[in-house]
């Protein structure tokens, strides 16, 4: 199979989501570890992109290396690290108030940026609309009716309207729980705006972030993801080959009726060994 005129053994990097790709829960997905553990014996460059904002980076790379995948907070790229590196260059000034969990609130200050404390630090305080800046909404199981009314109000009076990523649910065993998404749609639902800036996948920005921290063009990277909007949206976009694994969000049926297809729909990650190592 070829793209540009380029063959599959081109492949130098391949870019992982986590959340249905890798691992499910607290377990990885069959033949991840030994798929990924035969890429990098082959000398291929690995990325892992999340756009789940719940921890850092480091977490995430510690996951893996419990699970047998070996990585440095370095190999890991999430939502909020985008979002934090973003707003560092364009927007550092702002005050920022956040719907989302205590570890991105380290994260995007971790950045420089300033962030309103969170509101569950006293349950009484109450932040003047006024005083906020941007809303940043994230993933977020602690949310409430407080937060949500804090960024309508701020969102009212012109706050800028940020998101680490608008995944609508997030796959667990078992299941799917709300993710960003859902609380995006609330606000541009009551407010009838519409949120400025996505930083997590499909965006071009974490395409960006992905392809230079692998140092290579988009051409010699394959993406590798279960959820066609997202992982296999900003692979195709930013001139990746791309794969869906349909371990995760995605059935076969669907990843076949996606146009542009997918370069490659695989039952599980061994099959990606074939492919890029030609073997
Ligand atoms: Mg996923």
């Amino acid at each position: 199979m070829k793209k540009n005129n380029r063959s599959f053994t081109s492949i130098q990097g391949v870019v992982f989501d986590l959340d249905g790709t890798v691992y499910l829960g607290e377990a990885a997905l069959p033949t991840a570890v030994e798929a990924i553990a035969a890429l990098r014996a082959a000398g291929k460059r690995v990325i892992f992109v999340s756009n789940k904002p719940l921890n850092p980076r480091r977490a995430y790379a510690e996951k893996l290396t419990r699970l047998g995948i070996p990585a440095t907070a370095d190999e890991v790229i999430t939502s909020g690290y985008v979002l934090g590196r973003r707003l560092a260059r364009t927007a550092p000034h702002q005050r920022l108030f956040v719907i989302g969990e205590a570890p991105l609130l380290a994260e995007l200050r971790s950045h420089g940026l300033d962030v309103i404390d969170d509101l569950h630090q006293d349950p009484m305080q109450v932040i003047d609309p006024s005083g906020i800046d941007g809303v940043v909404v994230a993933f977020d199981r602690t949310l409430d009716y407080k937060k949500l009314n804090t960024a309508y109000q701020a969102l009212r009076r012109g706050a800028h309207f940020y998101a680490t990523n608008a995944d609508k649910a997030c796959p667990m065993p078992g299941g799917f729980i709300p993710d960003a998404g859902a609380t995006i749609a609330a606000l541009e639902h009551i407010t009838g705006r519409k949120v400025e800036l996505v930083a997590g996948k499909p965006s071009s920005l974490t395409a960006e972030a992905t392809l230079e921290r692998l140092g290579l063009p988009p051409e010699r990277c394959l993406m590798v993801g279960d959820r066609l909007e997202t992982d296999i949206r900003m692979g195709q976009q930013a001139g990746m080959w791309t794969a869906v694994t349909l371990t995760g969000a995605s059935t076969r049926e669907e990843a076949e009726r996606l146009k542009p297809a997918p370069d490659f729909i695989v039952d599980a990650l061994d099959e990606l060994v074939e492919i890029v190592l030609g073997k």
